[in-house]
């Protein structure tokens, strides 16, 4: 099918290369000779009636078919034939004679001012007729776009509708899964306290090392069951958030994290913090992991974090800022993944889930949270932005 373009081209081009050609000057040559030979023909019947009339045919169907100066020179040349041909045979005399020339006026004037009109005439049929040709492929162009969108618009649909029941598929397992294990976990961890207080001396030195083993793995277990719990919980939130005041939000993720803060000396500093539309048990969750990890991946000096704010386009820009360990910015966008860790279990605690939580909270709000700058050993900031709906 035509696009609109190849139909403005075409449209363009027949424009161009209907006149113009070989045949325009031609075609005045052959008419003039035909219509003599014809005007010979008919001479014995019709006799000198209309002496220019095979000549004014012939300038007609020339306007008509090569346009109006192919027809006008095909009235000059008939002019010519006429005067050497036919005039003397219809019994004027002279071809300066008032007779002959009133004749060749007349045809004259007649036979340009025909063709002119007929030539117009013939040029804004052809327009009309491509325009409409044009039209109709333009037409049929948007229907085929019309198509082509819907057909788009209908898979997108789908595609998304198989999108929220994987997710939401996957929020039920991890649920599920974290809620069943619980159980079982609890009872490993419970007989192997149990088996360490009744049988403790009967217990070899590697024995207990294995006990000891199978405790702290399931307390690891169970936090990690905590926080995919925690993961899983986090569902879209539907309409507006109530007001939650920042501040107050902040002093009891600080309270939460105490024996954490005192034991490694650290200290926080905030601006002050506004309010915002957005459930306080989110945004505590956000600030818990960021300064938990900031004093978890604490350098040598003692932790120093620092929590700020700012209003960009509309949003509210939260920085929590450290003088820890500091990432290697080719990491900054793979950190925020499920169960990415830069540091070991045997170092640093964790199962790689602080993050990946902190990004689900915030893009549930319609904010987002990235690494905003990072130094090896001199620290990290963390921004998230939340937006603040009037
Ligand atoms: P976790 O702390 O349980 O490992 P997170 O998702 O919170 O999981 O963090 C992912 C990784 O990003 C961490 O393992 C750590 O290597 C790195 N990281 C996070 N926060 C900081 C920080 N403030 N300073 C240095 N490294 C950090």
């Amino acid at each position: 099918m035509d696009s609109p373009q190849t139909a403005g081209k075409q449209f363009r081009s027949l424009e161009t290369t209907d006149r113009g050609e070989l045949l325009d000057y031609i075609a005045p040559v052959a008419a003039t000779i035909i219509a003599t030979l014809v005007r010979l023909a008919l001479e014995p019947i019709v006799g000198s009636a209309v002496p220019f009339g095979t000549y004014f045919a012939a300038t007609i169907i020339v306007a008509w078919y090569r346009g109006f100066w192919p027809s006008a020179v095909t009235v000059a040349l008939s002019i010519f034939a006429g005067a050497y041909y036919v005039l003397p045979r219809v019994g004027v005399d002279s071809l300066f004679g008032r007779t002959a020339s009133a004749t060749i006026a007349g045809f004259t004037l007649l036979g340009l001012a025909v063709s002119f009109l007929i030539d117009f005439q013939h040029r804004t049929m052809i327009r009309a007729r491509k325009a409409e040709t044009l039209q109709a492929s333009i037409a049929m162009e948007n229907a085929r776009l019309l198509e082509n969108t819907k057909r788009s618009e209908e898979g997108l649909r789908i595609a998304n509708e198989e999108l929220t029941r994987a997710n939401r598929d996957l929020e039920t397992f991890a649920y599920s899964a974290s809620h069943d294990l619980r159980e079982p976990l609890r009872t490993i961890s419970l007989s192997a306290q149990i088996i360490e207080r009744d049988s403790r001396k009967a217990l070899t030195a590697d024995a207990l090392r294995f006990l000891d083993q199978i405790k702290t793995s399931a307390l690891r277990m169970d936090t990690l069951l905590d926080d995919l719990l925690t993961y899983s919980r986090v569902t879209k939130i539907d309409g507006g958030a109530p007001k939650a005041d920042a501040s107050r939000v902040l002093t009891g993720v600080l309270e939460n994290l105490r024996s954490q803060l005192e034991g490694a000396e650290a200290q926080i500093e905030a601006d002050p913090l506004p309010m915002l539309e957005i459930h306080e048990s989110s945004l505590a969750l956000v600030f818990q992991n960021l300064i938990s990890n900031a004093v978890k991946y604490r350098g040598k000096e003692a932790p120093r974090v620092h929590i700020a704010v700012q209003q960009q386009n509309g949003d509210f820009v939260f920085s929590v800022a450290d003088n820890g360990l500091g990432i290697d910015e080719q990491f900054s966008e793979q950190i925020f993944n499920l169960f990415s860790r830069l540091h070991t279990k045997d170092h640093y605690p964790g199962n790689g889930m602080g993050l990946a939580i902190c990004r689900r909270v915030v893009e549930q709000y319609g904010g987002r949270i990235w690494l905003e700058h990072s130094e090896l050993k001199r620290g990290s900031t963390f921004c998230f932005s939340i937006p603040r709906k009037a």
